[in-house]
């Protein structure tokens, strides 16, 4: 007979991880599928690894989004000391910026009402330590703090937790039909040369720029979501930062780049372009690493060309249809309808609000769960990371 289970999730990446935690917290019994090796390797490994609030988003008014995220890094500073740190950032202002020192200050005041974390104007005579800065025409730097994490690790990690909670982890194993009527839906994967099945009362399908991929495989077809697949790239170069990380307004559009340490390097990213093919094909285009390569040599004095670029790679955000990607939602939708009531899909969202969504997407997920005794009860809230 087919194990069963209350809650089948598919992908391992952070979604999946938070929503398994929080399912297995709740006492359900939870089992995870992943086509890769291990937790995070999808998006969930390609991001800019930053565990932020996202300052940029007050420019388009996100500001529960934003308040949600500085809510979870606090928690994630609290109960995940060794994989998130608090660094300093630097937001350089020059003459022909767009964004006037007047926006950036009102910008990082929010952002202090709503972190309690303050910042600072760097004074004129300490700009030569900063990192060999450009500071022809240069106007103000401002100095804040925001997390920085390994978002692969920081995968593992909520995934480990999740089964420290009683929740089963499946490497290796792609959905390949799942087949739903009320009450159970049975699904097939596949692991190596074999087939393999089990039974489950709920999906949840966590399967990040996959998403719509899974839903065709499901029966009844729940309708598919309105999205768009935009690839963000980063590139590594050699060198090191000391003073903290840098946050630059690319000059030939305008978008927010960062420029990071990481560990083999300085990390620079990230690029919006849009992805119309396979998430399996996702790679950082050259044009991708051109742009990047020339927001850095704009900023800093040390040029760099093609050839200094160690690595680089790209994630696939998934973002709602329409407009331009930079100024789109990064909230989460969770979409669930009549076609098939057992199926929950995970549209989007951030890294840093993976407890947060867990615990919504957990949620309306009871609603479809029959009433039961909980043997089990976690606050995530104060979980220690392992
Ligand atoms: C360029 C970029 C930068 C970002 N930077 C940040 C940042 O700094 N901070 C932040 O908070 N957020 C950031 N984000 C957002 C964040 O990284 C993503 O929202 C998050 O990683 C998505 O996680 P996920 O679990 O939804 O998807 P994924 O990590 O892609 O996981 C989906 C999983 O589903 C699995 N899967 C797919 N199909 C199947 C199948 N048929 N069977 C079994 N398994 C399957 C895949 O193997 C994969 O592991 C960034 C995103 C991008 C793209």
């Amino acid at each position: 007979m087919n194990a069963s289970y209350d809650i089948l999730i598919i992908g391992g990446g952070i979604q999946g991880a938070g929503c398994a935690q929080a399912a297995a917290a709740e006492g359900y019994s939870v089992v995870v599928l992943d086509k890769f090796e291990r937790p995070g390797l999808g998006t969930s490994c390609k991001s800019s690894k930053l565990i932020h609030g996202g300052l940029r988003y007050l420019e388009t008014a996100q500001i529960k989004l934003v308040y949600e995220c500085l809510r979870e890094r606090k928690l994630l500073l609290k109960n995940a000391p060794h994989l998130v740190k608090l660094k300093p950032f630097h937001i350089p202002v020059y003459k022909n910026s767009i964004r006037k020192p007047w926006l950036i200050w009102l910008g990082l005041a929010i952002y202090f009402l709503l972190s309690g974390k303050g910042f600072k104007i760097i004074p004129k005579g300490q700009w030569g330590a900063l990192d060999g800065l450009n500071t022809e025409g240069l106007l103000a730097v401002f100095q804040y703090f925001d997390g920085q994490t390994d978002d692969q690790r920081l995968t593992e990690s909520v995934m480990q937790s999740a089964q420290q909670l009683g929740a089963r982890f499946i490497s290796n194993a792609e959905l390949i039909s799942a087949e739903c009527r009320p009450g159970l839906c049975d699904a097939v994967y596949q692991q190596g040369d074999e087939q393999k099945s089990l039974a489950a009362k709920v999906i949840i399908n966590a399967a990040g720029p996959w998403v719509n991929l899974v839903l065709q495989k499901i029966t009844p077809k729940p309708p598919l979501a309105d999205m768009d697949l935009v690839l963000g790239t980063h590139i590594i170069i050699p060198g090191s930062l000391q003073q903290g990380m840098y946050y630059m307004e690319a000059p030939q559009d305008q978008r927010a780049v960062f420029v990071l340490s990481w560990h083999e390097g300085i990390m620079i990213g990230t690029t919006e372009t849009a992805f119309n093919a396979s998430p399996d094909q996702v790679a950082p285009p050259e044009s991708d690493i051109e742009y990047l390569i020339d927001v850095y040599n704009r900023y800093f004095q040390h040029s760099i060309s093609r050839s200094d670029v160690k690595r680089a790679f790209a994630g696939l955000r998934v973002l709602p249809t329409g407009g331009d990607a930079f100024s789109r939602s990064r909230d989460i939708v969770i979409h669930n309808d009549a076609v098939n009531p057992q199926v929950f899909t995970v549209y989007g969202g951030k890294l840093t609000a993976y407890r947060a969504t867990g615990e919504q997407v957990i949620n309306r997920v009871k609603r479809q769960l029959p009433e039961r005794q909980r043997q089990r009860q976690v606050d995530i809230k104060s979980l220690r990371l392992p």
